[in-house]
């Protein structure tokens, strides 16, 4: 139900939960968290509320600085901790936070698993997690452009892989998703309030829209891949 993501050089896992309690509003049955760490793409996440998964993230903390966080809204598969998102693929490569629903997962999940992909969650979101992930072939951006190419329903996305572990791609398709733009840091997140304590300068992005991040940059395209020329928003009211 609520999306964040941060590329920069700030210890991620604050960032991920301060703007993960900025969109509390929403609602949400759990909440989860994967970073870079020097160990590679760490998850942690659990049914229950933010408190619960911050004093998790307090007793064993995931140094690192690049990240995505997300609180669930359940609507395949049951609150539980393993139906929470990050969601990965089987070689841990990949983690994805999503919002929204993946209409034909039925379908594509059988299709993955003929292949041998196994799937730990009930829930449609891991699917995509084993769709980009069998789609890859060294470019994170056209994965995520052909995985959604395949997917139908209504979703924003967060997406990281440890093969390109200076990227943070970020897609919107029918749910919200704004980009932050910093000085050296930048941000994804399902709502401006998510954002605010660290930018007001930030993208919109509409429908049909994705968002390439690194700590230096932001490129906005669309999921055909044309790049889009775009004024950033100021925000200047407050919360
Ligand atoms: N459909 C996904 C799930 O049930 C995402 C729900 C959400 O937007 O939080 O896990």
């Amino acid at each position: 139900c609520g999306i964040v993501g941060y590329i920069g050089n700030r210890n991620s896992q604050e960032v991920l939960i301060e703007g993960l309690k900025k969109l509390e509003y929403r609602g949400y049955d759990s909440a989860g968290v994967a970073v870079f760490t020097d160990k590679g793409l760490e998850v942690k996440k659990a049914k229950g509320r933010l408190a619960v998964l911050e004093s998790q993230l307090g007793e064993a903390p995931l140094a690192g600085t690049i990240g995505i966080g997300h609180t669930r809204w359940a609507t395949h598969g049951k609150p539980s901790d393993v139906n929470s998102h990050p969601h990965t693929d089987n070689s841990m490569k990949f983690s994805v936070v999503h919002n929204g629903i993946i209409e034909n997962y039925g379908e594509l999940k059988d299709e993955l698993s003929a292949k041998g992909h196994q799937f730990v969650s009930e829930t449609d979101t891991e699917v995509i997690s084993h769709l980009i992930a069998s789609l890859y072939d060294g470019d994170i951006v056209q994965a995520v452009q052909k995985a959604v190419s395949r997917m139908k329903g209504a979703f924003a996305l967060g997406v990281l892989t440890e093969y390109e572990p200076d990227k943070l791609v970020a897609v919107r398709l029918a749910s919200p998703l704004i980009i932050g733009v910093g000085q050296g840091e930048n941000f994804i997140g399902s709502d401006i309030p998510a954002i605010l304590n660290y930018t007001r300068d930030v993208y919109i992005l509409n429908d049909g829209e994705m968002a390439v991040l690194t700590r230096d940059g932001v490129e906005l395209l669309t999921l055909e891949g044309n790049f889009i020329s775009r004024e950033l928003f100021h925000v200047d009211w407050d919360l």
